[in-house]
């Protein structure tokens, strides 16, 4: 389901009056929407071609700091323009916004062509690669994320203390539990449904307060495209029933963590799956082996792109669902790359180690170089990996801190090869920059810890 709505049909609603008000967006390295809201109008005019924002929408922190060393941009030379490229088959309605739609731009120079850091450009890079070869990506992200009682302003207010989730008890699969968080969870669902962004369900999660989102699996950047509009839509809906929600990976030291799952497959231009080979292991192609043999042999150096902040390595804990070892397995929760669908069309990897924080844009494609790479090198793929593996002592473990996994990053050839030198160096820059806020900010748990005893 793409495009749902098109350029014509957007001049229809705009003369009959049920829009007047377009949204045009980049994805920013957050995996934010960033943009300007257009008079209906003048989106008609001229805004479907063509607009600008400042050339620090790809250079800040989540503060919209003015992060100083980036190559790219900065007061040294003196923070320019992007042109903005809608993409038009990202048009749609946002039912959930009164008389409006929304379009994804693309960002690009003022020669037209797209900055090579921007995350859609740095995925749709990976998808031409894959194109080349005769393949294309389908991928899903299964999103987590927790509800409360409480609004965004109210907990901006009590200084984002824990607040009270939407409900008292771990509600994973209760349907009672989630009954009571229809009001929110179905108007996130039909709404999401009627943008085009085809739901497939939602379900309560293993701690108080947690919901888990799917939306059916699409080619690599309609299903990022996606992503982002659903973290978007859930905040907006929420806001506006006057709840906050958090995609952090790790809000609360005492709560589970919040994921994104990735579901990955590839298949033939001419719609054959190519993952699936009945005589292999599972139903398992060597196409496929060689695939996951790439994603666990770069398992490190794409960590920082599923788990892009401090906060996010908290959520890596034993005996929680959330993996900290890159090994594979087939329908084994605690492995970092689990095979779903063995033995059908559906053959697919699902990477279990990002969190609800990743910018999917960034994810999927990091996931797609490495891959790339086994695939192009013939990786031969290590034996399955049977039993907890948060037990096994010898298992290959992934970065378990910010700091290892920006390392891991600016080390990483393969990265270097598919994203391009600029690239990584911009979000290895991103990444120090993080670790560095981070050091210097005084928590509550310093306190808490020192004021007395220390
Ligand atoms: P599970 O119950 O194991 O979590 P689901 O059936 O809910 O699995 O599917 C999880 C996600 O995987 C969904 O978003 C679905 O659309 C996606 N998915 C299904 N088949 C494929 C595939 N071949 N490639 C990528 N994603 C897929």
């Amino acid at each position: 389901m793409r495009g749902a709505l098109t350029i014509e049909e957007l001049q229809q609603a705009v003369a009959e009056g049920a829009i007047d008000t377009v949204l045009v967006a980049l994805v920013d390295m957050q995996g934010r929407l960033m943009g300007k809201r257009f008079q209906a109008e003048f989106f008609l005019e001229s805004g479907h071609r063509e607009t600008h924002g400042c050339n620090y929408l790809l250079a800040t922190d989540l503060e919209m700091e003015t992060v100083p060393g980036y190559k790219s941009t900065g007061w040294q030379t003196g923070y320019g323009d992007y042109a903005l490229k809608p993409d038009l088959s990202t048009l749609r309605v946002t039912p959930w916004l009164p008389g409006t739609a929304l379009v994804l731009a693309d960002v690009q120079d003022h020669r037209h062509h797209d900055i090579p850091h921007s995350p859609r450009a740095i995925l749709k890079r990976q998808r031409a690669r894959l194109e080349a070869m005769g393949l294309r990506a389908m991928m899903a992200s299964e999103l987590e994320f927790f509800l409360f009682r409480e609004s965004f302003e109210e907990v901006q207010a009590a200084g984002y203390r824990w607040p009270t989730p939407i409900s008292a008890y771990n509600e994973d699969y209760h349907i009672f539990q989630t009954s009571k968080e229809e009001e929110v969870m179905r108007a996130i669902r039909t709404g999401l449904n009627a943008a085009g962004i085809p739901v497939e369900n939602s379900k309560g999660e293993a701690s108080a307060g947690q919901e888990e989102i799917n939306v059916r699996y699409a080619e690599a950047l309609v299903s990022a495209d996606n992503h982002v509009i659903v973290k978007n839509g859930c905040k907006e809906i929420a806001w506006s029933k006057g709840r906050a929600l958090t995609f952090m990976a790790k809000p609360d030291t005492r709560a589970a963590g919040s994921s994104a799952h990735i579901h990955q497959s590839l298949w033939t231009l001419d719609g054959a799956p190519a993952f699936l080979d009945p005589a292999g292991p599972y139903g398992m192609s060597t196409l496929m082996r060689r695939y996951l043999a790439g994603l666990l042999a770069h398992a490190s150096e794409i960590t920082y792109f599923l788990a892009p902040y401090v906060n996010s390595y908290k959520r890596f804990a034993a005996g929680t669902f959330a993996p900290t070892k890159a090994i594979w397995s087939a329908d084994n929760r605690t492995a970092g790359y689990r095979i779903v669908g063995e033995e059908t069309k559906a053959i697919r990897v699902e990477c279990r180690v990002g969190g609800a924080d990743l910018n999917p844009h960034l994810a999927y494609a990091a996931l797609l170089a490495a891959g790339i790479d086994g695939i192009e090198r013939e990786l031969e793929l290590e034996p399955e990996f049977r039993g907890d593996a948060y037990a096994a002592a010898r298992a290959r473990e992934i970065p378990t801190n910010l700091r290892d996994a920006a390392e891991a990053l600016r080390k990483s050839k393969v990265l270097r090869a598919a994203l391009g030198d600029d690239v990584v160096d911009h979000y290895v820059h991103a990444a120090r920059w993080e670790i560095a806020e981070s050091d210097r900010c005084v928590t509550d748990w310093d306190r808490a810890r020192g004021f007395e005893r220390a």
